[in-house]
Parts: C-alpha cells; sequence; structure tokens
C-alpha cells in the first residue's frame, strides 16, 4: 500500500514523539522573525497533502525529525501522476524506510539500526501478537544504505589485550 506523501510525514514526526508546534519550533529556529503560528498551519496542510513544498522546507524539517526525502518525493510521484513507478518499502507503524531506520533500540535504549521483521513492520515495532516472519519475507537490511542517515557501524572493541602485550614484550 502507498501512503500519501503528507501520512509519510505525519507518521515520521510522530514517531519522533514531537508535535506540529515542536517540528516548528526545531525546523525553523534559525529563522529570524518566523511566525510560528504560521509555521504551524502549514505543516498542518503538508500533512493533509493540502500544500506541497520546496526542498528548503523539507531540509527544514529533516533538522526536526529523521525522514527520506527520496522517500518523500517517491511518494509525491504517486500522489500526482498516480501508481506505476516503485514502492517504497515502508514500516506501517513507523513509516521507517532503508533510508532512514530507527536509530534506537526499546529494549536497551542504545544506538542499534532496526530491521525488517515482516514485509512491512520493523523490529522497533514490532510487538507480541505480531505476525514476524522471520526469513521469509524479512530479508535484513542491506548494508547498501545510501541515505543521509546511515546507521552507526558496530563499535569497535575499546583495545585488544593481546595486541598491546605483544607490543610490549
Ligand atoms: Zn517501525
Ligand atoms: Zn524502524
Amino acid at each position: 500500500m502507498v501512503i500519501k506523501p503528507g501520512i509519510y510525514l505525519q507518521m515520521r514526526r510522530q514517531a519522533a514523539g514531537l508535535s506540529l508546534r515542536q517540528a516548528a519550533e526545531i525546523g525553523f529556529a534559525a529563522l529570524p522573525h518566523r511566525d510560528l503560528d504560521r509555521v504551524e498551519r502549514q505543516l498542518a496542510l503538508l500533512e493533509q497533502d493540502a500544500t506541497h513544498v520546496s526542498r528548503a522546507v523539507i531540509a527544514r524539517l529533516q533538522l526536526a525529525y529523521d525522514f527520506s526525502r527520496e522517500i518523500y518525493e517517491q511518494l509525491l510521484d504517486h500522489h500526482f501522476a498516480g501508481p506505476g513507478g516503485a514502492e517504497p518499502r515502508l514500516c506501517r507503524r513507523c513509516a521507517c524506510s532503508e533510508h532512514d531506520a530507527c536509530l534506537i533500540d526499546p529494549a536497551s535504549s542504545l544506538p542499534a539500526a532496526c530491521r525488517w521483521v515482516a514485509a512491512d513492520l520493523c523490529s522497533r515495532c514490532a510487538g507480541p501478537g505480531d505476525d514476524v516472519a522471520e526469513g521469509d519475507a524479512a530479508p535484513a537490511r542491506s548494508d547498501e544504505t545510501e541515505g543521509d542517515n546511515a546507521p552507526a557501524p558496530d563499535p569497535a572493541p575499546m583495545s585488544d589485550p593481546a595486541t598491546l602485550q605483544d607490543e610490549a614484550a
């Protein structure tokens, strides 16, 4: 199912736990004389697909919360031209994607990129009751992430005691 571009922005904002007002404040903090009431109204229209915006506004929104401009543009294509192009793969709960994985593991609160546990469900959002298709429709996330927020690599070991001892000997 292809969601509307505005719904995508709304899902990503809600996944970040931000209100419209907070997104307006964070994204547009650098603009002097900004009218936050107006920004908030425009963001609400954006999420209803009642308006669409420039790359400059998208870049500001990305300061406030994490989403993929590429996914948004794919969804805009669908919105304006109808089906036919590639359909982005999104989590049905938080709308994360290969381009902007969730980066915190809710169990440990430690940084960890989520992975697919079903065709349209990520590991962060999967709960007890979810039909998780392990190893079937659930390929691991690609390492070829070309998004702007690639997950951090595994932390390297602090040091290797064996190597240190060799050097000291
Ligand atoms: Zn998710
Ligand atoms: Zn996720």
